[in-house]
């Protein structure tokens, strides 16, 4: 089974649309049918992750956010003939990342999961982070090339030059005082003539995942 992690804000609206809705919090057309053409193009699950799970009759808690704002989100995704699979636990400790949350649901997890990718403008993804996450950003949402990025992870296939790009934008971002060159033999060696665009795209991954540490 291949696995959506989905969170909702940053994910399913953005600054711009949110402006446009006059600060409602709504779920907007243009990212519901770019996740629809992952969902169908993957035939993966979708485990909400966001905070619009908590308080949820399926999270067997209680909490302002209630069913109410749950129901908006499965209403709308149902509008686009999806449906939540399952969401992750919610877990109150101290320290606590989305990813401890997205790790609990993947041990206790009924069905062997083949992929997951997690679509999220948050990085807080523990060891997730440089190889699952598909970082969207609170500005624009959900955009076609994330898309392109999730598939690739679900698929395990098809390096696009946006996987490709993707993964070096996120070393440089962290290692802003590089110039392209010096990220690109750091990472890669002195000689990239004949690295495979899959390898760079793993060891961009390693790369960040060092850094991280
Ligand atoms: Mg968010």
């Amino acid at each position: 089974m291949k696995v959506i992690f989905l969170d909702v804000d940053g994910v399913l609206n953005s600054e711009k649309d949110l402006l446009e809705a006059k600060g409602k919090s709504e779920l907007f057309d243009r990212p519901l049918a770019l996740l629809k053409e992952l969902v169908e193009s993957t035939k993966a699950k979708i485990v909400v992750s966001s905070t619009w799970r908590i308080g949820c009759s399926k999270s067997g808690r209680n909490s302002w956010y209630g069913e109410e704002i749950f129901k908006t989100l499965t209403d709308r995704l149902a509008e686009y003939q999806m449906e939540v699979y399952d969401i992750t636990p919610v877990i109150n400790k101290p320290g606590v990342q989305r990813g401890d949350e997205i790790r609990a649901w993947l041990e206790n997890a009924k069905e062997e999961i083949d992929a997951f990718v997690i679509l999220d403008d948050d990085a807080d993804m523990c060891e997730f982070t440089g190889t699952n996450l598909v970082q969207t950003s609170m500005k624009t949402g959900l955009l076609e090339y994330h898309v392109e990025i999730a598939k690739s992870i679900l698929n395990g296939e098809n390096i696009t030059h946006d996987v490709v790009l993707d993964a070096v934008r996120k070393v440089w971002d962290k290692l802003p005082e590089l110039r392209f060159g010096q990220l690109i033999v750091n990472v890669l060696g002195s000689d990239p003539f004949y690295e495979l665009d899959k390898n760079v795209v793993t060891k961009m991954r390693k790369y960040e995942r060092k850094i991280c540490e």
